[in-house]
């Protein structure tokens, strides 16, 4: 018998479970009653479709047994078991191998790193080795003539070798430390100890966890005297949380719940539970998290909620279930409407899942709309982290998604301290105003710095702030809200001026045409047009766009992958007619226009945003005009 050592990354993480000052050790029953109860699931499916398992549903169950003496904890399962091949594959490797990357990534901190991988991530089997010194994995995979021992005493390697076991499944001999100065690990060892962490960590599993327990009852022979009475019982409720009633579970019994089966380390935002009876008849248990999942942004991601068949797991990520927008979105479903042996291929066309996830998407909006209602901070710290989802569910598809979504949008703006609606926003609209006013920028700071903000707000408009890329896309997919058009304030075609003042600039820029026109020459290919405006208040000039495309659009379109660099925004240099910089231009010589053209022109771009061809160019032309 050979020892064999474990990969990298394996010995890595056991070293650290080995080593590990995490205070919740006590997770190593839950980690391993749930992967018996996975093993069970995985046989009980098996069962529906072949004859050859010999169990039936109620034979399935989990047994713990304790030697004190011995400091040993045992636990058997009569699931699906482990080849040769899978014992190594699955406990020679770790398989969430993204875990510890992410891991290496943020360690400063010894201490922090392993509470942190191991409330994250869930270790798994491997969260043995916080308490043991050895563990012992027998194991007979169903339909498989031989058993396996595998055995390791940590990060040093294991062995396997064939052994003798009758009955399919698992059993798995925890060999416990020795106390230490720090860490009690006899209490693992006491009946009353598992008894408390299957009721706190497992009750919801569906199969018995059974314990021989020992009571002291009074002897019926001798008056006074006590005998101990030993019986087998079990010790979780079986019942999972989603089929309790709600009045039976406490808030803690929710947030448990989540951290344990979704592998986060903060309480979920929001727990959506919902019983719904009629067209589909299902049960629902749906979580907000706080914090995106960490593989939340990589292609690895997938979106989804677990499916039940009255109880029974049958996929673990049902992406039907969930819009994109609500990709975040963890939970389950359990609906006895649905048949057990269903595939992939057919769930995608049921239509009675068809129903639920139509359900599921209405209780989440709800939920975000109950939410934004009364708890607006929490609201702000959702949107956030996941408001972009929603921006993108409203330009995904042609828009088909967008009066659904509409309503949950928040966005800064020039008035309100936080956050606004778009509902507010129109609220708080003035009589004369008949457009909603928006302007892009990298920031609000920034944003509130546009020359072109100061015209709006002197109206008495306020103006929305879109900071993120798709914020456009996704208001112009919108079109209207409430009857009111969108207009961006670095558009050209924004309209803000009385007929007076309107009349007032047009016979400017006739006047003007001669300046505008060398102006426009000296930026040929850069601008559409150069032309007065009044719309500037205090500051000299600006960039607008002309057309479809706005400014920030095109930095967008053209950023994108295979972008069409053709995609331009048409661009028009406004020079403020009641700014001094007015009055130069006229006075000007040809030489000096066309320098006053170019400075005006690129600080322009950098107030936009945009990059400039040659700043050096731009430096030397300040500096002249200084001499
Ligand atoms: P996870 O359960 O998250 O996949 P673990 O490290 O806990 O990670 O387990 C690794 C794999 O080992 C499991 O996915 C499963 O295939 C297998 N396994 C663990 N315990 C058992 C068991 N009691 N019976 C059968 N297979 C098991």
């Amino acid at each position: 018998m050979r020892k064999k050592q474990f990969k990298a990354e394996s010995k890595k993480l056991l070293d650290m479970m080995i080593n590990s000052i995490y205070t919740h050790k006590e997770i190593f029953l839950r980690e391993l009653i749930s992967n018996a109860s996975d093993a069970i699931d995985k046989l009980y499916f098996k069962s529906l479709t072949d004859d050859s398992v010999k169990l039936a549903r109620g034979d399935f169950k989990i047994r713990i047994d304790v030697d004190k003496e011995a400091r040993t904890i045992t636990l058997t399962d009569n699931g699906i078991g482990m080849t040769e091949e899978e014992l190594e594959k699955n406990l020679g490797t770790i398989a969430k191998s993204g875990s510890l990357n992410f891991k290496e990534e943020n360690a400063d901190d010894k201490n922090a790193e392993d509470i942190s991988v191991i409330g994250q991530f869930g270790v798994g089997f491997y969260s043995s080795f916080m308490v043991s010194d050895k563990v012992e994995v027998v194991s007979k995979a169903f339909g498989e003539s031989v058993a396996h021992k595998w055995v390791s005493s940590g990060a040093d390697g294991y062995t396997i070798e064939e052994c003798e076991k009758n009955d399919d499944g698992t059993v798995i001999t925890l060999y416990i430390k020795e106390d230490t100065e720090n860490e009690d690990y006899s209490q693992y060892l006491e009946q009353y100890k598992i008894e408390e962490l299957v009721k706190k960590y497992s009750d919801y599993i569906r199969y018995p966890i059974e314990m021989e327990m020992s009571h002291q009852v009074p002897d019926p022979e001798k008056e006074g005297e006590y005998i101990t009475e030993i019986s087998t019982e079990v010790l979780n409720s079986m019942t999972p949380i989603w089929r309790k009633s709600k009045s039976e579970i406490k808030p803690e019994d929710y947030n448990e719940f989540y951290k344990n089966k979704f592998m986060d380390y903060s309480d979920p935002l929001a727990v959506i539970h919902s019983k719904t009876e009629g067209q589909a008849t299902f049960d629902a248990l749906m979580y907000i998290p706080e914090n995106p999942p960490y593989d939340f942004y990589s292609k690895e991601y997938e979106k989804g909620l677990q499916l039940y068949s009255n109880g029974v797991l049958i996929m673990d990520k049902c992406p039907d279930l969930l819009p994109d927008y609500f990709s975040f979105v963890k939970g389950l479903v359990d609906s006895a409407d649905l048949s057990l042996n269903i595939s992939r291929e057919m769930l995608q066309h049921d239509h009675q899942l068809k129903i639920i996830a139509k359900a599921i998407d209405k209780k989440i909006k709800n939920e975000l709309a109950k939410m934004l209602k009364n708890d607006r901070e929490k609201y702000e710290k959702f949107f956030k982290v996941f408001g972009l989802q929603l921006k993108y569910g409203v330009y995904a598809n042609y828009g088909m998604e967008k009066d659904g979504l509409k309503d949950l949008l928040i966005f800064e703006s020039s008035v309100a301290d936080t956050y606004t609606t778009l509902k507010e926003y129109v609220g708080r609209m003035p009589e004369s105003q008949d457009t909603i006013y928006y302007a892009c920028g990298e920031n609000a700071q920034k944003i509130a710095l546009l020359p072109q903000l100061d015209a709006v707000k002197e109206k008495g408009f306020e103006v929305l702030y879109f900071t993120d890329e798709v914020d456009e896309f996704a208001i112009q997919m919108l079109m209207e809200y409430d009857g009111k058009k969108f207009a961006n304030i670095c558009k050209n075609d924004l309209d803000l001026s009385t007929d007076t003042e309107k009349e007032a600039i047009n016979k400017k820029n006739e006047e003007s045409k001669d300046l505008l026109d060398k102006m426009k020459d000296v930026l040929v290919g850069q601008v559409t047009s150069v032309k007065f405006s009044n719309k500037l208040g205090s500051h000299p000039v600006s960039l607008t766009a002309e057309g479809y495309v706005s400014l920030e659009m095109e930095k967008v379109l053209s950023s994108m992958p295979g972008a069409n660099q053709g995609v331009k925004a048409q661009l028009v240099l406004e020079i403020n007619s009641n700014h001094p910089v007015a009055q130069k231009l006229a006075d000007a010589d040809d030489e000096t226009v066309e320098k006053y053209t170019k400075l005006l022109y690129t600080s322009a771009r950098l107030i936009a945003g945009l990059d400039i061809d040659n700043p050096t160019e731009f430096s030397d032309t300040i500096a002249d005009l200084m001499q």
